[in-house]
């Protein structure tokens, strides 16, 4: 039989739960939650959203790390989001380089289609929260809402995509819209 479709809160990983550096997170001592990103994931569980990250790690098709250290990485870091309350329900990664012509990159939909394949997904509902053009681009090419985070504008966004500071503040917006648009209406 088939499932009904449930909405998800997509997540991209670096630069919304943890510090994006430049040189890349290959390592658990290299994983800074940004203040409040915990917060937010515990008051996504309290809204009983289902939350599901997806985020590009070239860095193991360019052999940064291996595939199994980023599961390692990953491990932990649901065991800290479990810990402060929250839950992360699954981890969709893309580990190609660029240039290496797949489909999951984002600013392809590949992460996003998977999921909804996967864990039964109602793409229209779901919302991605992420700091980066290529979020808005993957959400927009899957037909989620994005929602944009950041202290600064990102280039190339339209005007109309929503914009907030953090995670915290993206929670605080999936909250309140809730309350304007009863589920089932
Ligand atoms: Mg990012
Ligand atoms: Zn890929």
């Amino acid at each position: 039989m088939p499932c009904p479709p449930e909405r998800v809160i997509f997540l991209d990983r670096d630069g919304v739960i943890n510090r994006k550096r430049k040189d890349h997170v290959r390592s658990w001592g290299q994983l800074e939650f940004l203040p409040r990103s915990l917060d937010a994931l515990r008051a996504l569980r309290d809204l009983d959203e289902c939350v599901v990250v997806v985020t590009n790690q070239s860095v193991v098709g360019r052999g940064l790390i291996t595939a199994a250290e980023l599961v390692a990485i990953h491990e932990r870091m649901l065991e800290v989001v479990t810990r402060h309350g929250g839950h992360i329900e699954r981890i969709y990664v893309c580990p190609h380089a660029r240039g290496h012509g797949c489909v999951c990159r984002k600013p392809a939909a590949g992460l996003l289609l998977r999921a909804a394949r996967e864990l039964c997904v109602d793409l229209e509902q779901s919302v991605l929260v992420g700091d980066s053009l290529t979020d808005v681009q993957a959400a927009q090419a899957a037909g989620c809402r994005p929602i944009v985070v950041g202290e600064r504008p990102v280039v190339g966004v339209d005007l109309h995509v929503a914009s907030v500071a953090d995670l915290r503040e993206a929670v605080a917006l999936i909250a309140s819209d809730r309350r304007r648009v009863p589920a089932g209406c």
